[in-house]
């Protein structure tokens, strides 16, 4: 890396990568972390709505007290005067209290029992009664600091449950046990705030902890297991369960996950991507940039040496003292030679530059290349030979004409002799060669010279470019040769191919279509 890319790069990095780096190493050690927050938030919002069922069964119960208290008020608290008749609206209104027992005190000796249906007798109820008096002396202490509560209590059976609260004015109390069916309750009670609050997303279900007992409002969910379990307060062995409907938590939660990671390697890939491209296309210009300084420099090269030459020859023929006509005659070659020589570069250039601006025009019309092959060969034959080469033109008969702009495809095939000649070494052999194969009338231009390695293959035809090495270091050039060649070609609707094989030489092919006649 040059210290140009270096400088632009190191910054591009750190101003771009480091960043992304940090912020997606930052992301994943945080996603767990963030994902553990979410579903804690979650499970609390589960909860909330767990804790609104059961606050709604605390207000059923206020309100059955208040009822109850009323009832007992209007008998001055003697509960002995409570009549089954008396609470039947009351009762008819909540049927799931299936028993109404009053009890004067903890002796359990003055009692009122109200029963609609229950199968509990005096005896069980006064067990029941006994092994919890603990708690219901407790309810008294509550009472005395102004604190009316009620309280589940404790017994084998599944099927209902006994609460007790105490009913008091400022001079008396009664202690009242009710006698709940849980199943009517949870269905006719408690079924439309659970519907209510279970919504369209989530599934509540009641079960009893031996779960023999299992109240489940949503048929879609059966089998699943909840999310988030919390009891069910008036009832301590039954708690409630709540479930995302289709898909679980933590699957939620691993579908967060992983499309927060998918997220961020596509981000990253991103960026990797954007800084590639920016990096690829800074090299390339930083390459272009010292590929047109060494264009200049190859250029005044090139100018210089002919220019010298032909000041040089032209002052020593101005001051008259080449005596021999044959070394005139040589001078005057040499001039003659080297002006060729600036006019070509000079042509090429401008060919160049008409191109790069858009502005190059052709004219088409019908033409035998053998035509202009041989009129080039004629040109070229007496300077090659001279030079020492070979030069051989294998020409096959009655070739069907193509549609080509004459003087531009000559530009394109002197340019490939010249390189041929050019990039020769002591095998000094140049061959042109035109035949037809299927439809394609085809020229080759043949040389046994350096080669160009398969690296190269796909540059040469790049704007400015020039092999770096061996010879080409020592030989001068534009580099524009060649991509005057390929807009020729393309031009013409022609493909240009190229065999070469490194100090064995290379063959340049040219297809042309054609044209049926
Ligand atoms: P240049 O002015 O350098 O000759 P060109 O565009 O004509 O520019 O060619 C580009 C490069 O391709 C040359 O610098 C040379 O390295 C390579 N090249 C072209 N023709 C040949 C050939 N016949 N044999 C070997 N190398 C060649």
């Amino acid at each position: 890396m040059n210290s140009t890319l270096k400088k632009i790069i190191i910054p591009l990095l750190l101003v771009v990568m480091l960043p992304a780096i940090s912020y997606s190493v930052y992301e994943l050690t945080s996603l767990n972390e963030t994902e553990e927050m979410i579903e804690e938030i979650y499970v609390n919002q589960l909860n909330t709505v767990l804790n609104s069922i059961n606050q709604y069964s605390d207000l059923v119960t206020a309100a059955w007290t208040s009822s109850l208290s009323v009832a007992l008020e209007n008998h001055q608290y003697d509960l002995t005067k409570l009549s089954m008749n008396e609470l039947e609206p009351f009762l008819n209104l909540n049927r799931s209290i299936v028993q109404i027992v009053f009890v004067d005190n903890l002796d359990f000796q003055k009692y009122n029992l109200i029963n609609t249906g229950s199968e509990t007798g005096v005896e069980e109820l006064k067990n029941i009664f006994q092994s919890n008096i603990e708690k219901i002396e407790r309810l008294y202490r509550y009472i005395e600091g102004g604190y009316r509560k009620i309280e589940p209590l404790e017994s084998d059976n599944e099927k209902t449950q006994f609460l007790t609260v105490i009913i008091s004015d400022e001079r008396q109390q009664v202690i009242t046990i009710l006698e709940i069916n849980i199943s009517t309750y949870i269905q006719e009670t408690l079924r439309p705030v659970i519907l209510e609050a279970a919504g369209e997303e989530f599934a509540i279900y009641c079960i009893s902890n031996s779960d023999e007992y299992k109240f489940n409002f949503d048929e879609t969910v059966d089998g699943k297991q909840p999310d988030v379990k919390s009891p069910l307060w008036l009832f301590p062995k039954y708690e409630l369960g709540i479930l995302l409907k289709g898909r679980t938590l933590s699957g939620l939660i691993a579908e967060r996950t992983y499309t927060n990671l998918i997220i961020i390697i596509i981000m990253n890939l991103i960026i990797v991507t954007g800084v590639v491209i920016i990096y690829r296309t800074i090299r390339k210009e930083i390459k272009l940039a010292q590929i047109k300084s060494d264009f200049v420099s190859n250029v005044s090269h090139e100018l210089r040496t002919p220019l010298a030459l032909i000041s040089m020859f032209a002052e020593t023929l101005e001051m008259g003292r080449v005596r021999s006509e044959e070394k005139r005659n040589e001078y005057y070659q040499i001039i003659s030679q080297e002006s060729n020589r600036l006019s070509r570069i000079v042509n090429s250039i401008l060919s160049f530059s008409k191109i790069e601006a858009g502005k190059r025009t052709y004219n088409f019309s019908l033409t035998d290349i053998n035509k202009i092959v041989k009129q080039i060969y004629d040109n070229y034959k007496f300077h090659l030979e001279n030079e020492g080469f070979k030069f051989i033109f294998e020409a096959e008969d009655n070739l069907p004409e193509i549609n080509a702009d004459s003087e531009a495809l000559s530009e394109a095939i002197i340019n490939l002799i010249d390189n041929a000649a050019k990039y020769s070494n002591d095998t000094k052999e140049i061959m042109l060669k035109t035949y037809q194969k299927n439809q394609n009338v085809i020229l080759e231009v043949i040389d046994k010279g350096i080669g160009i390695s398969k690296d190269d293959k796909e540059k040469i035809f790049d704007k400015f470019f020039r092999v770096s090495t061996g010879l080409v270091h020592n030989t001068k050039g534009t580099g524009l040769g060649l991509t005057i060649v390929k807009h020729v070609i393309d031009a013409h609707d022609a493909e240009i191919e190229l065999d070469s094989k490194v100090n064995e030489g290379s063959t340049f092919r040219i297809f042309f279509k054609s044209v049926k006649t």
